[in-house]
């Protein structure tokens, strides 16, 4: 659910069906960090708002999966940064919308949030669904494994939120589930910038 998701391409990139299923995918991640984005501003839901970063990484994981295909390693690393970069920036915004709303006694609505919380799970599962035949090797698909199950236990984390606010009126569950996926957010965006960090620094290393 945070900086992790792996989309990179596992598979050969001429493989048409391959780049049609990037496309997809790429599509469909947009199009829940939309939603989700959205939903969350209607709802008032801290919640969504962290999950809709996941949406976004993904999103743009396969967006550099399409573009950089076959480009330098370094213009991977710089990609990447720009992303993690984004989804720092992201998660700390997350967590100052979670106190401004604690401090101005927001109560989310929880439906919409249980909604849409279901509908992202839904795209999480078919999105991996269609990704899974062109996965290759034991580590690839343990790596397709794990996003895809931290993706789920992401949108399950939104749905207890909805039901907990649901239940005790109480705007609590939701701003500690928000903070929880923003911290992660924040966590692996510092990993992925210092890896990149160290790959850049390689591979200038090996330019000369
Ligand atoms: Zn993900």
């Amino acid at each position: 659910m945070s900086a992790h998701c792996c989309a990179g391409p596992s598979h050969s990139s001429a493989d048409p069906r391959y780049r049609k299923v990037l496309w997809l995918a790429l599509v469909l991640n947009a199009l829940m960090f939309a939603v989700e984005l959205g939903a969350s501003w209607s709802s008032g839901s801290v919640s969504l708002l962290a999950d809709s970063i996941d949406f976004f990484g993904d999103a743009a994981n396969y967006a550099i999966s399409l573009a950089v295909l076959g480009m330098a390693a370094s213009t991977r690393s710089k990609a990447a940064i720009f992303k993690a970069a984004c989804m720092g920036a992201f998660g700390a915004f997350v967590l100052g919308k979670a106190v401004f709303n604690l401090s101005a006694g927001t109560v989310p609505e929880p439906i919409t949030m249980g909604a849409v919380g279901v509908a992202a799970l839904a795209v999480n599962a078919s999105v991996a669904v269609m990704l899974f035949r062109f996965r290759t090797g034991d580590a690839n698909m343990q790596s397709a494994w794990i996003c895809s199950r931290n993706d789920a236990l992401g949108n399950v984390a939104v749905m207890l939120a909805a039901l907990g606010v649901f239940g005790t009126g109480s705007a609590w569950p939701d701003l500690v589930v928000a903070s929880v996926m923003a911290l992660l957010a924040l966590t692996g965006a510092t990993t992925v910038l210092k890896q990149a960090g160290r790959e850049l620094r390689h591979s200038a290393l090996h330019s000369h």
